[in-house]
């Protein structure tokens, strides 16, 4: 078997400076610009190594944008608005939220449409199909270039692909690394770093922090408070901070181990959404659940959306459509672990969190 091209790479750095960080290698490993796995690659869909809700059913996609369409009526329908989505993938979600705007002229008209991505690949894909849907967008590298004034953010399985730092109980808290063994093959080990306000767990335990998540919510909550908008963030994870490890590599729709080739599986950890409410909570924003996916759709009409879809329909497409709503809500499919957090100013309360 021949190496991933990454791990050569990886392979010189941890020999010139040391072992690196769980967060620098699944930077390496997602962002590299050679062989990073979102760098080079579509990885999603029926033949991808995994499928999101976007790409499951439209009616994600509708419900979101009705949602979106309603958040911005209560908060005084700000005109101009930018609407965000960060890590747009195949740009499929925001354009199925386009065209349930094309239903409210007045949000249609106000909106100006700005991805954050940082993978080339998805970005060409991204022009293509919003140019299909007549749409013109800003494509940006991080959210604070995104121009002032009020904002809608959307993020679906954005946060989960963030660079994780994990500590390892020992003595204290220490920062765990990937380092090389005797063998020369890429190995857990423990860096010099230590987490100074870790809770008390038992020996061996794993815990995690996202720097980058918290940074990233601070500065979307941040808009919000000043500025008017509203953020909804959705994506796999925990309601509350705790140990737990649950770094996972995907690589055609199976877990593979994250120190495996890598740049060629997908790295991913568990959302916190307990850290993103206090990061929302702390920039002076109100945060809002989160609430368990299955939820937050039943709540805003996945069932009656489906009905309506499957009138008319072909049998094979009422199939398809019932398993879609199966596979978004059901509890053990997306339904519990996949969870909705939403941000708004204080004093307001989006549906259906009231
Ligand atoms: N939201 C899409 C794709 C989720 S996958 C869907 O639901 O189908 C994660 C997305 O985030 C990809 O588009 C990836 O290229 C992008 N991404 C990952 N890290 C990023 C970062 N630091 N900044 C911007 N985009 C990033």
């Amino acid at each position: 078997m021949t190496d991933a091209p990454l791990l050569a790479k990886l392979r010189d750095l941890i020999q010139a400076n040391g072992p690196m960080s769980v967060a620098e290698y699944m930077t390496h490993c997602l962002s590299d610009p050679a062989h990073g796995y979102y760098a080079t690659r579509d990885p999603f869909g029926v033949a991808g190594d995994f499928i999101t809700a976007p790409e499951i059913s439209q009616m994600f996609g509708e419900i979101v944008g009705a949602w979106l369409i309603d958040v911005w009526q209560r908060l005084g329908a700000p005109d101009p608005v930018n609407l965000v989505e960060l890590g747009p993938g195949r740009g499929t979600l925001m354009s199925d939220i386009l065209r349930v705007a094309r239903l409210a002229p007045d949000f249609e008209q106000a909106v100006s449409i700005h991805l954050v991505e940082t993978s080339p690949v998805l970005r060409g894909r991204q022009q293509d199909v919003l140019k299909a849907a007549g749409a013109e967008a800003h494509w940006h590298d991080a959210f604070n270039q995104v121009p002032p004034g009020p904002a809608l953010v959307i993020a679906n399985e954005f946060f989960d692909a963030l660079p994780i730092r994990q500590f390892v109980r020992l003595d204290i808290w220490r920062e765990r690394a990937v380092g090389l063994d005797t063998r020369s093959r890429l190995a857990f080990g423990v860096g010099p770093g230590v987490l100074d306000d870790g809770p008390e767990a038992p020996q061996g335990s794993i815990l995690e922090i996202c720097p980058a998540a918290a940074a990233i919510m601070t500065e979307i909550a941040t808009r919000v408070a000043h500025e008017n908008g509203a953020a909804l963030i959705i994506d796999y994870g925990h309601a509350q901070s705790g140990p737990g490890e649950t770094l996972q590599a995907l690589c055609g729709q199976s877990f593979s181990d994250p120190l495996d080739r890598p740049g060629e599986s997908d790295l991913t950890a568990h959302v916190d959404f307990a850290a993103l409410a206090r990061a929302a909570l702390d920039a002076g924003a109100a945060p809002h659940g989160p609430m368990p996916q299955g939820e937050f759709l039943n709540a805003l009409g996945l069932v009656e959306r489906a009905e309506r879809l499957s009138a008319g329909a072909a049998s094979e497409e009422r199939d398809a459509i019932r398993a879609a709503v199966n596979r978004l809500s059901a509890a053990e499919e997306m339904g519990t672990l996949f969870k909705v957090l939403a941000v708004t100013p204080r004093g307001i309360v989006p549906p259906p969190f009231m």
